[in-house]
């Protein structure tokens, strides 16, 4: 008896670190089996929110509503990978996709292969990239697109050329025609593009040989990867009031100094925790902005075709599911009706916007 007393307090502490780490792993334990994770939620959507174009959060964490998708086919481009079902976007960037297949063409790039734009609603996806959340970044092969049509099978399989030698990181020898150049610059020639990501070694091969105007190498911005396409990322539009925006790019060439560093060993150190967790295996609802729920809950059009872009200064009709079912909370006040009515796969119901989030509990 008296042994147990007197050994007691020396087990309290011993018995408190046991309860804080049951504690703990039911929490660890409770976030990975009872909370869904937003890419799971997200990657399962098939079709867009309906309500009118608005991107929420930022563009490695957020979602939007109203998205519209390119056509699988155009005149001159062709949608890459299709199974993956990430040929949707803001309404902005699928126009300005289909703006840049006639410019490039027009300059004598013989169409685009559009590889990954955003999953229908955005949100984190399953596999791949950290942003392209909130339908305002869209990958674009740096292949040109072939004379043959490509069947569905090619799509999913043709493997991209590889610009960038991986032990230089400069770009392969005679791989790179000025028609690249021209297809970048422009690519950054339209306002809304505030960033183009490329590998470094693409940058410094424009550094090294674009004369004249150099003024749009601002935009080309050197990131790893991107050595077969360029990742095109324009601003938050309008309409948008809770899209963050990235921080203006420096003003300068960006040949410098900082282009320089990506030619030392430091940015291709071995990473040290390789099976470390990515952000967006991990993300839950409560990650993200709380709109998000109600874009994940909001009802989709009637097919995918329902809010295809078709362009070209054509209405889009969307036959959205009974007009009952669409949201009808006071529209967040914007300026979503100034977009031009091309663009916008739900102008037919202008005035609804994505309803203001639902109170929840605790927050
Ligand atoms: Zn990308």
């Amino acid at each position: 008896m008296t042994t147990s007393m007197r050994s007691l307090p020396g087990r309290r502490p011993f018995l408190t670190a046991m309860m804080s780490i049951l504690a703990l792993t039911g929490l660890v334990a409770g976030a990975l089996t009872a909370e869904p994770r937003a890419k799971d939620l997200f990657g399962a959507k098939k079709l867009p929110a309906v309500a009118a174009a608005q991107s929420f959060g930022f563009y490695s964490k957020g979602c939007f509503a109203g998205g519209v998708a390119i056509p699988m086919d155009g005149p001159t481009w062709e949608v890459m990978r299709p199974s993956r079902n990430r040929r949707w976007g803001h309404p902005a960037m699928i126009a300005l996709v289909e703006k840049l297949s006639r410019d490039a063409h027009a300059d004598g790039w013989p169409g685009l292969l559009i590889g990954d734009i955003s999953q229908p609603r955005g949100g984190p996806m399953l596999t791949g990239h950290a942003s392209h959340q909130i339908g305002l970044d869209a990958d674009i092969w740096l292949t040109p697109m072939p004379s043959r049509p490509l069947s569905t099978r090619q799509r999913e399989e043709m493997s991209a050329t590889l610009m960038v030698d991986e032990k230089t990181h400069l770009v392969k020898d005679g791989l790179w025609k000025p028609m690249h150049t021209r297809l970048l610059k422009r690519a950054a020639s339209y306002p809304e593009v505030e960033r183009i990501l490329v590998n470094p070694g693409i940058k410094k091969k424009l550094c090294d040989t674009v004369t004249g105007d150099r003024s749009w190498l601002r935009k080309i911005r050197p990131f790893w990867g991107h050595d077969y396409h360029f990742h095109m990322r324009i601003g938050c539009q309008p309409g948008s009031p809770n899209c963050k925006g990235q921080e203006a790019t420096p003003a300068d060439d960006g040949c410098g100094k900082p282009l320089a560093w990506w030619f030392t060993e430091e940015p291709w150190r071995p990473n040290k925790n390789p099976d470390a967790p990515k952000a967006r295996d991990l993300m839950t609802m409560a990650n993200l902005p709380r709109q998000c729920q109600t874009v994940l809950d909001a009802p989709a059009p009637a097919s995918a075709e329902a809010a295809t872009y078709h362009g070209g200064g054509v209405p889009i009709a969307v036959a959205a599911e009974p007009a009952e079912a669409l949201p009808t909370a006071p529209a967040v006040p914007s300026d979503a009706a100034a977009l031009p009515a091309s663009a916008s796969a739900f102008a037919p119901t202008p005035e609804i916007g994505i309803p203001l989030p639902r109170p929840r509990p605790g927050n």
